[in-house]
């Protein structure tokens, strides 16, 4: 077990980070915090032909949208870098000479035909696996089966080769995930991995083992979908004589679509429209877009939450965590087992409740932003208090505008079903008392305008329940929404003079 805490994240710039790489990403930064340790960020970069421009600026422009930083990295500093793989290639060559001196690693020469050929021949023969190893490597042109001068004499003359892990016979490979438990592995069943590519990049699991150790890293936390490669890499520690401060291993559940019928998918999600992206994102190579999360109106803080519950629990009923009350609740022992489905239901869930609490000022500015963009002139005190009163009904910020077309427009249309159940004699009566009464007033307040409308009904005899939803139609021509009286008020008395004036000459 190392002193310090040191866990790390390690994406590829293949592409926009896909949510579950920020689930991951987030689970590493609170196990850090709550442990006093350290978060890194560390791009792994080495795999060429899968590079795309402006995806480590989207992994930076994440974190940065959630407050999720990172104590090291490109952008932040720290003892152990660069935090760039592509930089570091020097180290790499210098561990995979290492392992072929020690025997533990071996050139392969053998060409994209001779391996096709090698696999047909396994296939024929009906063998378990067509892989590179223990047995194949026999077979094959390597730094193994030819002889020293053979072999020099390729690399001297440029020949194209790869750098093989030797995988011995018969050993059992052991290691301890915290969230799969022990797992137990034969290396029979583990091929002879490339460390080193004939580009002469290394190959992920040389790269990942090698930084993983030089960084100090305590705790490789990552997506279940690295559990098949940890044996390979516990060999690699043990072939480069690092077993003894090897890392802790933590595989994380999956993903899973809505329905929990397999894997969260990009394609499922463009289907049902919703995000699996923190941010929208064009593809530079086929201009494809994807919907992000922050473009749909998304809160970072709704998000993190989301994040933080899609397998993990707390373990009580609590729901409702800030970022700082997660690192102090947080919990590998609480990481569930099994896949999490990604049900967007919650995540609107989510963001209602943090849309709710923001404070109207607030909510104003981006609203009038919105309306800004409208050409829609709006004080900045009627824009709060619009967002006071459609802040509990709504789950995105764009919906104070398309939702709240009523606070900038007359009603065109009138909510049929209501029209047809109330909107009669009497309430026709009490609406035209209303109108005039309101008449008189310069400004009002939601208090004013219900009592002037208290007023009118005692003149009628009546009770609130005789015209209410009349004045409702007649003022927004829907059936529901906030607080009538509030918004009454922000139109103000002439407005809505006018608006019931016009339902009634409408309506008829
Ligand atoms: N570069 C790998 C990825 O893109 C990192 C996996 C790991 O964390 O070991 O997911």
């Amino acid at each position: 077990m190392k002193n310090e805490i040191r866990v790390r994240f390690a994406p590829s710039p293949t592409g926009a980070l896909h949510i579950g790489g920020v689930r991951t990403a987030l689970y590493n930064y609170l196990f850090a915090k709550k442990n006093k340790g350290k978060f890194i960020l560390r791009i792994e970069d080495t795999d060429q032909s899968r590079f795309v421009s402006g995806a480590e600026e989207y992994i930076h422009e994440t974190f940065k949208w959630l407050g999720i930083v990172p104590d090291e990295g490109i952008e932040f500093g720290g003892e152990a870098g660069p935090y760039r793989q592509s930089e570091r290639k020097a180290l790499y060559h210098g561990y995979a000479r290492q392992l072929i001196e020690e025997g533990k690693a071996y050139y392969a020469f053998d060409t994209p035909e001779e391996l096709d050929a090698m696999r047909q021949r396994l296939k024929e023969a009906k063998a378990d696996h067509q892989v590179y190893d223990s047995l194949t490597r026999e077979t094959m042109r390597n730094s193994l089966t030819l002889s020293k001068e053979e072999t020099g004499e390729l690399i001297k003359t440029g020949a194209p080769y790869v750098i093989r892990l030797k995988v011995e016979r018969d050993q059992k490979v052991r290691l301890y995930d915290m969230v799969r438990e022990e797992i137990k592995v034969n290396s029979n069943y583990i091929d002879d991995k490339i460390l080193m590519k004939s580009d002469g990049m290394p190959t992920y699991h040389l790269a990942n083992v090698v930084d993983d150790h030089l960084m100090n890293i305590s705790h490789v936390i990552r997506g279940e979908e690295w559990l098949p490669s940890a044996p390979l890499h516990v060999l690699l520690y043990q072939y480069l004589g690092w077993s003894d401060s090897m890392p802790q291993f933590a595989h994380l559940p999956l993903l899973l679509k809505p329905d929990g019928n397999g894997k969260l998918s990009k394609r499922d999600a463009d289907k049902h429209g919703y995000p699996v992206f923190p941010m929208d994102w064009i593809d530079p190579k086929t201009s494809e877009t994807s919907i992000g999360f922050r473009e749909q109106g998304y809160l970072p803080e709704a998000i993190v939450n989301f994040l933080a519950m899609l397998g993990w629990n707390p373990g009580t009923e609590q729901e409702l965590f800030t970022l700082d009350q997660l690192v102090e609740a947080f919990s590998m022992e609480r990481i569930n087992k099994s896949g999490s489905k990604f049900d967007v239901e919650k995540a609107n869930w989510f963001n209602q409740q943090y849309l709710k609490n923001i404070s109207n000022e607030k909510l104003a500015v981006g609203f009038l932003k919105l309306l800004e963009e409208e050409n829609m002139d709006c004080p900045r005190e009627k824009a709060e208090a619009i967002c006071g009163l459609l802040k509990e009904r709504i789950t995105f910020p764009g919906e104070f505008w398309t939702k709240g077309q009523y606070f900038f427009y007359p009603p065109t249309e009138y909510d049929q079903r209501v029209i047809r159940k109330k909107w009669n004699d009497e309430a026709k009566s009490i609406l035209a008392d209303y109108k005039n009464a309101l008449g008189v007033a310069d400004t009002i307040t939601p208090e004013l305008s219900l009592n002037i409308l208290n007023e009118v009904l005692e003149k009628h005899g009546a009770g609130p329940g005789s015209v209410m939803q009349a004045l409702r139609v007649a003022v927004t021509g829907m059936a529901g929404g906030p607080d009538l009286m509030g918004i009454i008020a922000v139109l103000g008395p002439d407005e809505v003079s006018e608006r019931i004036e016009n339902a009634l000459s409408n309506i008829g």
